[in-house]
């Protein structure tokens, strides 16, 4: 017997833990609102508890904001910005930005331990992929500040004036910078309403525009559920509201704005066509089907969500997807060996079981992976569906979770029309050998960005935004600016 077998007869190949200390975690108790450059409890008293995912501990109190906390914020946001940021030179404006941005990736082991505590994404992706990305926003829109002439050539390009923001939270310190960086490169002053069960990262980005001296009232942060927001979206002094979140949510808010014209950009759901090519490198492609649907636990609105295999290959695909998806480490999100963290609430572990439930009962096959979870905490096993049907609601409405359902085709034509039936139009992704594939596929899908040969690649110099219920408007590069600027 040679030494290798004998090493894999009854040894244990499991990863030792690697957990990232908490040590250097200063979480204060309770954390009133942050208005007019300063923290202050809310108008009626009321705070709210926020946890985490992984293991149901509560980590801070967080201020409930009401209407009158919304009024004074949106009217420190007016005064900043008539007072002193839209009379601000864009160089100016610029190193604040840019001082934003340095104060992040000083910040950035805090900021990464935080957003997995209270979202419960695995450390290796707020640490590799969240916080480096929100900087790297910021950065980027530094540039632009003083640049905004070049951006609209011919054009006199001016500030909209006060937005209110509203986000999510499964990247709750990216959406911080994708909605706050672009606003405040171009002169506007900001309210944001984080998600009630992600704020603690957009507070401490709070003391961070302290830190970095941004002038009181620029960025307003007002905590707090969904009545927060709606507070928001209704006050009457908001020049633009930008949105990012759930399909329902995004249609209330464009009819709470109807006749003010008041600019909008919503960003919503998806829920992305994955094609995977016979002639594609079948290793690489089920590495992106990984990182297309289990990545962040799958709560991404680009997910590539529906599986379209060429069916030459599908029990190649197949095996290969399950004996890899057998390898991925659910857990502790602060282990740095984890690659599947807790479901970010308990609302939302609940509709993805309910998903689970309905696409058995619609007939499809479900498989899960064999791996423990933990017994607190909000767990799902990374899943797929076969044997779906185009109209199962499992392949037409967003899980939002780890979740994947798995459908074949035989030409491109059939991958073409599977994909679009579906009423989003966020992203897609594409995998084969051949270029003229790749062309047919990404002029062929409806939808804002499509990937090829590679999947969930953000960066801030690209555009982002949606076609049909996957709302409208773009994010990041210079598409992204237009939004918050008015050119005459
Ligand atoms: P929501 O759309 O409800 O939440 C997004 C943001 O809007 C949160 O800050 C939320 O506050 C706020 N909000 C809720 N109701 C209102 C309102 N009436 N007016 C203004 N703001 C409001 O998403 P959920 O958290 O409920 O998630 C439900 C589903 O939405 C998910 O399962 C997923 O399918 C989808 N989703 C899609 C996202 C995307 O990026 N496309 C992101 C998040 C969810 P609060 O969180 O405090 O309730």
């Amino acid at each position: 017997m040679t030494d290798t077998a004998t090493i894999s007869k009854g040894s244990d190949w499991g990863y030792a833990p690697a957990p990232e200390s908490t040590d250097h975690i200063r979480l204060k108790d309770r954390y009133g609102l942050f208005i007019d450059g300063k923290f202050t409890p809310p108008a009626s008293g009321k705070y709210f508890k926020t946890i985490n995912p992984a293991n149901e501990k509560v980590l801070a109190e967080v201020a409930e904001a009401g209407e009158k906390d919304v009024d004074r914020a949106v009217q420190a946001a007016r005064k900043a910005h008539d007072k002193v940021w839209r009379k601000m030179s864009g160089r100016e404006r610029g190193k604040y930005v840019y001082r934003i941005a340095r104060i992040i990736q000083e910040r950035a082991r805090e900021l990464a331990v935080v957003e997995s505590m209270d979202g419960g994404k695995p450390i290796r992706e707020s640490r590799d992929v969240d916080i480096p990305l929100s900087a790297a926003h910021f950065f980027y829109h530094a540039g632009w500040a003083d640049k905004l002439s070049y951006a609209f050539p011919g054009k006199k390009v001016s500030p909209v004036g006060v937005a209110g923001q509203i986000i999510p939270w499964n990247f709750p310190l990216l959406m911080v910078a994708w909605k706050v960086a672009p606003a405040l490169a171009c002169g506007n002053t900001v309210v944001l309403k984080p998600a009630e069960t992600t704020p603690l990262t957009a507070l401490l980005f709070a003391e961070i525009c302290q830190e970095a001296g941004l002038p009181d009232g620029v960025f307003n942060l007002v905590t707090g559920a969904g009545a927060t927001g709606a507070a928001l979206v209704k006050h009457p002094d908001l020049d633009k509201v930008a949105f990012t979140g759930s399909t329902d949510v995004g249609k209330a808010i464009q009819k709470a704005l109807a006749g003010r014209g008041t600019k909008l950009t919503l960003e919503l759901g998806g829920k992305a066509a994955h094609i995977i090519f016979e002639d594609a490198t079948i290793d690489q492609a089920v590495e992106g089907i990984i990182n297309g649907i289990y990545f962040n636990q799958g709560h991404v609105c680009c997910a590539g969500s529906r599986l379209f295999v060429q069916e030459s290959v599908e029990e190649e695909v197949i095996a290969k997807l399950k004996a890899r998806m057998e390898t991925l480490i659910v857990g502790d999100p602060l282990d740095k060996n984890t690659d599947i963290g807790a479901i970010n609430s308990r609302a939302q572990c609940d509709r993805i079981n309910d998903y689970l439930k309905i696409g058995v009962e619609e007939g499809a096959e479900l498989f899960q992976t064999r791996c423990s979870v933990p017994g607190k905490g909000f767990w799902v096993r990374p899943s797929f569906f076969t044997k779906v049907a185009q109209s199962h609601r499992i392949v037409q409405e967003e899980i939002f979770g780890p979740v994947l359902a798995i459908q074949t085709f035989r030409t491109l034509n059939e991958a073409l029309e599977k994909a679009n039936n579906t009423p989003y139009g966020l992203s897609g992704g594409v995998w084969t050998d051949k270029g003229s594939k790749i062309f047919k596929v990404t002029r062929g899908i409806r939808a804002g960005v499509i990937w090829a040969n590679t999947f969930n690649k953000f960066d801030p110099t690209s555009p982002f935004g949606g076609y049909k219920e996957s709302g409208y408007g773009r994010e990041g590069g210079r598409h992204g600016l237009k939004p918050y600027v008015e050119l005459t």
